[in-house]
Parts: structure tokens; C-alpha cells; sequence
């Protein structure tokens, strides 16, 4: 029997952009024309603004756009000043969140940490996209090893029944926000997203097949084609090129 093939998950994380709601608005809507408009089959897009835009954006989701936030708190609630539980971000229909970026590991969030917002996150039915990557890849190979303990520590509360209902998203982050320096190179990420799909098995056996794994690290235009060629590539996190709506199109295109 022909094997169909999964959708490209496509996240774009708009990070602390933009400036107003206004501009919010009118680029999730430009997003969602490009879903409407290009009418691919084969993609499914969700928009993670920042939080007060969220609120403002549920109406309009719709089609193949989804929306998603770029953190959550694991408490259900209470005294937690400046955070956002799970049931909050349900109740504003996202339907994904963004945890353990590489910029919120950097203020000191650790993957025990994460561990427990992935758990939040599935009480409440939003998938967890959980970010993984080196800060360096040496020659010796350790970065496998630094992968292996971030993923296993971050998905330590995962149940096998529910590890199809999380996200992992690579993100050497060397690579990410490069200035125009370009992504990593597609046999890098093909083999080490081949590496994680295997430490997922090695652990959660067959149930791990349908786990999807993105690439993220300063997608753009050029690199998009190649790197969706890559094997094992279910998708891509984009930050700074998801602020526009012309370089988004070129990237569906060539999912
Ligand atoms: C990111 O936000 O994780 C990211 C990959 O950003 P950029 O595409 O700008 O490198």
C-alpha cells in the first residue's frame, strides 16, 4: 500500500514582534490568504505571536492556521505574576506552544523545567513543541550526547500513549538568528534528526514513528527547498523570516 506522506508543520515564531496589534493583525491575515491562496495539502501552519496578541487572534483562526504560543507556565493558577497556564492558552484556541527555546534556556530555563510545561501543555490537549540543540558542534561528536540529555530530561513526564501528541523542534543554536549566514547544512540536519528520531525509539518504541521533527536555525527562501529535501524533515520552526509574509510564501512553495 502507497504510504501517505504526513504534513510539513510549518511554526512561525514571531518572538517579541511585532510592535503593535495592528501589524499583528493585518500579517496573520496576509498568512492566512497565503494558506487559502497557495492551497497546499501537505502543510499545516501555526502563528505564535507574542501573548497579548493571542487573545486577539482566536477568532481568526481558521483553514490551514493554527495558532500557538512561545511559553506557558506549568502551574494551573494562582499567584504566578507575568505567567500564562495551559487552560488560558486553550481557552484562547492555541492549539500548540513553543517551550524551552533556546532565548528562554539562555534566561535559565532548564530541562526539568521544560519537563514540566510539556506536561501542562498535554493536560490541556495543546501540543508542546519542545526545542533541542547544541550551542556548538565539536568534532568528536559530544554535541550527540548534549541532544540525547536535553530530549530525554525535556520529555522525562511523556507517556508513551502520548509521545505523538509532542513536537521536537532541532535548533542547533549556532544556527539560529544568523544574520543572513544561512542555516545549517541539510546532510547535517538529516543525520542528526535521524539521531533523534532513533533516541525516541530507542525509548517509546514504535509509538515515537509518528513524532514529528522540525528544523529551526535562520530558514529563508533560499535555504527552504533543500532543506525539506533533507530526510526526516516533518517540518520547520522560522523566526525572523515568519515576520514576512512575501519570504513565507516562497517557503510553502517549497514545502
Ligand atoms: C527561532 O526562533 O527558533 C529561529 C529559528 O529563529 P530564526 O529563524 O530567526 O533563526
Amino acid at each position: 500500500m502507497k504510504k501517505t506522506p504526513t504534513k510539513k508543520l510549518i511554526i512561525a515564531n514571531w518572538k517579541m514582534n511585532p510592535g503593535t496589534l495592528k501589524e499583528a493583525v493585518n500579517l496573520f491575515g496576509a498568512i492566512k490568504n497565503l494558506g487559502k491562496t497557495l492551497g497546499h495539502k501537505g502543510i499545516e501552519i501555526v502563528v505564535c505571536p507574542p501573548f497579548p496578541f493571542i487573545g486577539a487572534l482566536t477568532d481568526k483562526v481558521g483553514g490551514k492556521v493554527f495558532l500557538g504560543a512561545q511559553d506557558l507556565f506549568f502551574e494551573k493558577e494562582g499567584a504566578f505574576t507575568g505567567e500564562v497556564s495551559a487552560s488560558q492558552l486553550a481557552s484562547a484556541k492555541a492549539s500548540y506552544v513553543i517551550v524551552g527555546h533556546s532565548e528562554r534556556r539562555r534566561m535559565g530555563e532548564t530541562s526539568d523545567l521544560v519537563a514540566k510545561k510539556v506536561a501542562a501543555a498535554l493536560t490541556k490537549k495543546i501540543m508542546p513543541i519542545v526545542c533541542v540543540g547544541e550551542k556548538e558542534r565539536d568534532t568528536e561528536g559530544a554535541f550527540f550526547h548534549v541532544l540525547h540529555d536535553e530530549l530525554l530530561t525535556s520529555l522525562q513526564h511523556v507517556a508513551k500513549k502520548d509521545i505523538a501528541k509532542v513536537v521536537i523542534a532541532y535548533e542547533p543554536v549556532w544556527a539560529i538568528s544568523t544574520q543572513g549566514k544561512g542555516a545549517m547544512a541539510p546532510n547535517d540536519i538529516a543525520e542528526t534528526i535521524i539521531y533523534l528520531k532513533k533516541v525516541l525509539a530507542d525509548k517509546y518504541g514504535k509509538a515515537s514513528a509518528k513524532t514529528k521533527i522540525l528544523y529551526g536555525g535562520s530558514v529563508d527562501p533560499f535555504d527552504a527547498p533543500e532543506i525539506f529535501k533533507a530526510a526526516g524533515v516533518d517540518g520547520a520552526l522560522i523566526g525572523k523570516a515568519s515576520l514576512s509574509a512575501a519570504k513565507l510564501e516562497k517557503i510553502f512553495k517549497a514545502v
